[in-house]
């Protein structure tokens, strides 16, 4: 065989395109989990298709030209359809939550034309409170909870653990594209990218074997590498396009790879961080919300975590309930930071009683929730085969070089390119980063099947 794509992500499933496209049809992708999507997985929950993983379009790039703007929707965010609360008996004004976090948004505008090692939160913080005393801002507690809530959903953006851990320069590393942030799918979800990437002659149904994760690469002599599996089979192949998550890699490379990687690589791949989110999906008996409310941001303070304290304690990792209008009945909760994990094992029983409790205490009589019916939370950093969510540039300097460089043989023949969202060094933590890798790595390969053939 000429090419082994190893997983079925979105950039696995774009080199394999590419590849097709460019004429190279002598390939197979080896695939761990029993579909294909990655972190791309889309499922009927409910009576609705939700995305475990990815969900939104960033902008104007590769996924927004591939998809069509016909059928992608900005989300719009407007403070008077969100609801703010503490767990007190009122609501909070949305004027003043609005004030406090337009601030806070304009202190992340004027980041991107800062630099150093300051961390973002020092930085945050810092700014805000010069800020706010300049204003002569009295509500100490309120702007604390907000400020908190702020970061909580930037490490969630980000999957860091908190914002601590990445520098003003780090941070400034991940690129926006033009156009809006927030794109929706319209309610079909993200699977609509891996069937446009696969709308050529070929179906991916005779290409990707399923259940194949990949134990170790030997590339060691100048001709054939084989590929072995967990299950015992083998495959042997001219060159490798190895798309396995940065924790995959982080934590398997020393198996993995025959001979071990180089020096400067495995120092790269230390350098740059994966981390976790979560996500819970709430589905209730009847929608005792209007379509056009945004959700419920949740403010926690010292008094309202002494509450879930022993009993629910992984609570406060939650930042916001979101209303997505395609849901119907159902509600997504956010998390980041490190008790993401703690929410992964917990049993659907006892989230569901954690949500109840956010429910009865941080909503107001009139618009209490029904009855949960089913709730289902995200498993990536449980799950061997991701072992996290995305990359992140903390505050060590990655270099991107040794990261991306493929491994050669003697004469300088690519025997293994790398591809995959962390591979990407302004759109990381994406799928179009993801995309956008997996075309390069097969383009490159494409290139050297070609030459060799004149
Ligand atoms: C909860 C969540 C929310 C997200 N939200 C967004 C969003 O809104 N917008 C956005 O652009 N991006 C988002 N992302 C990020 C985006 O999903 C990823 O960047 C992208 O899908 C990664 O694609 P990939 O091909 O690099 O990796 P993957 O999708 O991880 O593909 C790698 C494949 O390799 C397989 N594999 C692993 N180990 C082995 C092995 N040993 N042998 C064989 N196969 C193996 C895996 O099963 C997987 O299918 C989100 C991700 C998550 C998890």
């Amino acid at each position: 065989m000429k090419v082994i794509i190893i997983g079925a992500g979105a950039a696995g499933v774009a080199a394999a395109s590419r590849l097709f496209q460019s004429g190279v049809t002598d390939f197979k992708i080896l695939e761990a989990e029993n579909r294909i999507g990655g972190r791309i997985h889309t499922m009927k929950f409910g009576n609705a298709m939700i995305d475990l993983g990815a969900q939104w379009c960033h902008g104007h790039n590769i996924v927004y030209d591939l998809v069509g703007k016909e059928n992608l929707e900005e989300a719009i965010m407007d403070f008077r359809k969100m609801t703010y609360s503490n767990g007190s008996k009122e609501l909070i004004d949305f004027r003043v939550c609005s004030f406090l976090f337009q601030l806070l948004f304009k202190i992340e505008e004027n980041i991107k034309s800062k630099n150093g090692n300051e961390s973002v939160e020092n930085y945050f913080t810092r700014i805000y409170y010069e800020e706010l005393q300049k204003l002569d801002y009295k509500n100490k507690a309120l702007a604390k909870e907000i400020l908190d809530n702020f970061l909580k959903r930037e490490s969630c953006y980000c999957a860091s653990n908190n914002m601590n851990e990445i520098s003003i320069d780090n941070f400034n590393k991940y690129k926006d594209c033009d156009g809006p942030t927030w794109l929706s799918y319209k309610g079909v979800g993200l699977k609509r990218i891996l069937d446009l990437l696969t709308r050529y002659e070929f179906s991916l149904d005779n290409k990707v074997l399923f259940n194949k994760r990949v134990i170790n690469i030997d590339y060691s002599n100048d001709g054939k590498i084989t590929v072995k599996c967990a299950d015992g089979s083998e495959f042997l192949c001219d060159h490798v396009i190895c798309t396995v998550s940065l924790g995959v890699l982080k934590l398997n490379h020393l198996k993995l790879f025959t001979p071990q990687l180089p020096a400067n690589k495995v120092k790269a791949l230390n350098a740059l961080k994966f981390g976790a989110i979560g996500k819970v999906f709430i589905e209730f008996e009847r929608q005792f919300w209007s379509d056009d409310w945004l959700g419920l941001t949740l403010l926690w303070n010292e008094g309202n975590i002494k509450k879930i304290k022993g009993k629910y304690d992984w609570l406060d990792a939650i930042y916001c309930i979101y209303n997505f209008k395609y849901y119907p009945n159902i509600l997504i909760a956010f998390m980041g930071g490190n008790k993401v994990e703690i929410v992964e094992k917990l049993s659907t029983e006892k989230i569901k009683e954690g949500i109840e409790f956010v429910m009865k205490n941080f909503l107001p009589d009139e618009i209490k929730s029904t009855q949960i019916v089913n709730v289902k939370q995200t498993t990536w950093k449980t799950n061997e085969n991701f072992l996290g969510t995305y990359s992140y540039h903390a505050i060590e300097n990655v270099c991107m070089k040794s990261l991306q460089e493929p491994l050669f043989d003697k004469q300088k023949k690519i025997k293994v390119a790398f591809a995959g969202e962390a591979f990407h060094e302004d759109y990381f933590s994406t799928v179009h980063g993801a995309v956008e890798t997996g075309y390069r790595a097969a383009d490159e390969i494409a290139k050297q099947i070609c030459k060799s053939k004149l």
